[in-house]
């Protein structure tokens, strides 16, 4: 199954992502659900957009979520610095909106 993670694009600014990779790489946390007949392959890893982004209607979010489909992405991760943000179910409407499953949390 391919996958993407998102993350906050306020934790971005100091953030390597090396827990999320970490957690990917070692098929742990939010990723232990995959298996050997149900692997992961990470095809994506963006930044939210930030706050000031409208999710409903930005362009820049709209072309990534038509990039995510025409890369195959089945579902996203969001990453553990964004599962917690005020508009992650806005977020997560606008992913199954397309059809993308969503996990919240990554390690
Ligand atoms: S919208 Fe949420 S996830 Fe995105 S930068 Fe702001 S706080 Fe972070």
């Amino acid at each position: 199954m391919k996958i993407a993670i998102m993350n906050c694009m306020n934790t971005s600014r100091s953030c390597v992502a090396a827990a999320c990779f970490r957690a990917y790489a070692a098929g742990t946390n939010a990723f232990a659900a995959y298996g050997e007949d149900d692997r992961a392959q990470l095809a994506g890893f963006f930044p939210c957009g930030g706050c000031d982004m409208v999710i409903e209607s930005d362009e820049g979010f709209a072309k990534k979520l038509d990039k995510l489909k025409t890369e195959g992405v089945q579902r996203v991760h969001i990453s553990k610095c964004a599962s917690g943000c005020k508009r992650v179910q806005d977020f997560v409407k606008a992913y199954e909106g397309k059809g993308i499953e969503v996990v919240l949390g990554t390690h």
